[in-house]
C-alpha cells in the first residue's frame, strides 16, 4: 500500500525518536529474561504500573523458572490479583514456568517458535522477549503502534499484523532494533489515544494524521 510519506520523511521521523531516546528501555520491571517474560505475559490488558506493582513482591519470592513452578498456581494468584485476568494469568505463569524447567532447562528459549509454544505466550509476548532480551528486530504491536500506524498513516492496517509487516517493510535499519520502544513511548506520552499532544510532539512538521493540531516540531533534546 502506497504511504504519503517520503524515505527520507520516514527516516527523520526515527531519527528524531533516536535522539530523544538513544537507548530506550521498557517500563516493566525485570531483572533476566525469565521475569521479563512474565511481566510482559501479566501486561496484557494491565498497565506497567500495575504490573510492576505485584511482580515487586512476586520476582523477590521467584524470579527463575524452578522457583515459580515451585511456588505453584495458587500462590502466584495471590501475588497478582490487582492485575486484570489474574486467574488465567497465573494459570499461564505456573504452567509456563513448569514447561521451562521440563523442557528448556528452566532458561527461557531464544526462538520465536519455542517461546510461542509456551502457555499464554502469543506473537506480541515472543516478539517483546525476542526485542528486549535477545536484540533482535521485533516489532510488537500493541494498542499504541497499532494506533500509530494507522493514524499517521504509516503502517494502515485492519490488524496488528498488518501493521507489523507494514512498519518493518518501512523502518530503516539502523533504527529497527529500538522502533518498538520508541512507538509504544511516543503513542503512551505524546501521541495519546483520545487527544494527542501534538504541541509536544517532535515529528508534528512531518506528521500527516488527519487529526494533529499543531504543524511545528517539539524542540528535539534527550528525554532523561
Ligand atoms: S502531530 Fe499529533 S497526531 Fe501527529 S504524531 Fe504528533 S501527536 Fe500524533
Amino acid at each position: 500500500m502506497k504511504i504519503p510519506y517520503s524515505q527520507e520523511e520516514i527516516t527523520e521521523i526515527f531519527r528524531r525518536f533516536s535522539v530523544q531516546r538513544p537507548e530506550p528501555v521498557s517500563e516493566l520491571a525485570y531483572t533476566n529474561p525469565f521475569t521479563l517474560l512474565v511481566a510482559v505475559v501479566l501486561s496484557a490488558q494491565a498497565t506497567d504500573a500495575g504490573v510492576n506493582k505485584a511482580t515487586r513482591e512476586l520476582f523477590r519470592v521467584a524470579d527463575n523458572a524452578a522457583a515459580m513452578a515451585a511456588l505453584g498456581e495458587d500462590a502466584i494468584r495471590e501475588h497478582i490479583r490487582t492485575i486484570g485476568l489474574y486467574r488465567n494469568k497465573a494459570k499461564n505463569v505456573a504452567a509456563l514456568a513448569e514447561t521451562l524447567v521440563a523442557q528448556h532447562g528452566g532458561e527461557v528459549p531464544g526462538d520465536r517458535a519455542a517461546l510461542e509454544a509456551l502457555p499464554g505466550v502469543g506473537r506480541k509476548t515472543a516478539s517483546v522477549v525476542l526485542n528486549v532480551a535477545f536484540g533482535e528486530e521485533t516489532l510488537a504491536v500493541d494498542t499504541h503502534i497499532f494506533r500509530i500506524g494507522n493514524r499517521l498513516k504509516l503502517a494502515p492496517g485492519a490488524t496488528p499484523e498488518a501493521v507489523e509487516q507494514g512498519l518493518l517493510r518501512i523502518i530503516p535499519q539502523p533504527y529497527r532494533r529500538h522502533a518498538h520502544h520508541w512507538l509504544i513511548l511516543h503513542g503512551r506520552y505524546v501521541c495519546k489515544a483520545r487527544k494527542p499532544d501534538c504541541e509536544a510532539c517532535v515529528i508534528a512538521d512531518l506528521c500527516k494524521a488527519e487529526i494533529k493540531t499543531n504543524d511545528v516540531p517539539a524542540p528535539l533534546h534527550p528525554i532523561p
